[in-house]
């Protein structure tokens, strides 16, 4: 068993934040531990509730769509959220419930990951790692650096629109898409920085 691994097999048995009381399944995240992309929505869904997975259903289809176009497939990245567990009725996840599993298991996992590049995908993931007072709208879609707290390692943060956010609006569909034709060419680059 890997570093993360045994990090998914914590976060399936956590009860450290409330979230643990009305959860079905908790959801710590699918795909290559040898990525260099980590995909991060806020907090899990109805359905990934229920089947411990991540961007299932329509937007996580949307996101398998998106990803193609880029030649890319969910195991060739890491999907994960913020928050582990869902809110129940799909309210936002509390600031402490955010602190208490960030500190816990995000950070650490990005630790085990070393990804070059975080995606958060919609504003409330992207407010965990920028400001709150950057706007999505604004700033989506460009490069941003932050750094892991526990580790002091450096990250690339590139903040893109939830799939949800586009599934019936056309235009934000080919901005997202524009969006995402960015990451392969932010992967090239960093390459050559190194
Ligand atoms: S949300 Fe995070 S901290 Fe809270 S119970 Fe789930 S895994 Fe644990």
């Amino acid at each position: 068993m890997n570093d993360l691994d045994r990090i998914a097999d914590d976060i399936r048995l956590c009860h450290k934040c409330p979230l643990a009381q009305t959860r079905i399944c908790a959801v710590p995240g699918t795909g290559s531990g040898k990525s260099d992309i980590v995909f991060i929505g806020e907090a899990p869904g109805a359905r990934e509730d229920r089947e411990g997975l991540p961007f299932i259903g329509a937007a996580g289809k949307f996101l398998d769509e998106m990803l193609a176009d880029i030649a890319l497939s969910r195991a060739d990245v890491f999907v994960t959220n913020v928050v582990k567990c869902r809110p129940p009725d799909n309210r936002d996840p509390l600031p402490e419930e955010v602190r208490i599993c960030t500190e816990a298991y995000l950070w650490k996992q990005l630790e085990v990951l070393k990804p070059k590049l975080l995606v958060p995908l919609g504003r409330h993931a992207m407010h965990r790692f920028l400001p709150v007072t950057e706007k999505i709208s604004e700033i989506h879609g460009t490069p941003v650096g932050i750094t892991n707290p526990l580790s002091g390692e450096k990250y690339v943060v590139l903040p893109l629109y939830h799939p949800a956010a586009a599934l019936y609006n056309g235009s934000m569909r080919e901005v997202l898409k524009r969006d995402f034709r960015e990451i392969p060419k932010m992967i090239e680059k960093m390459k050559y920085e190194k």
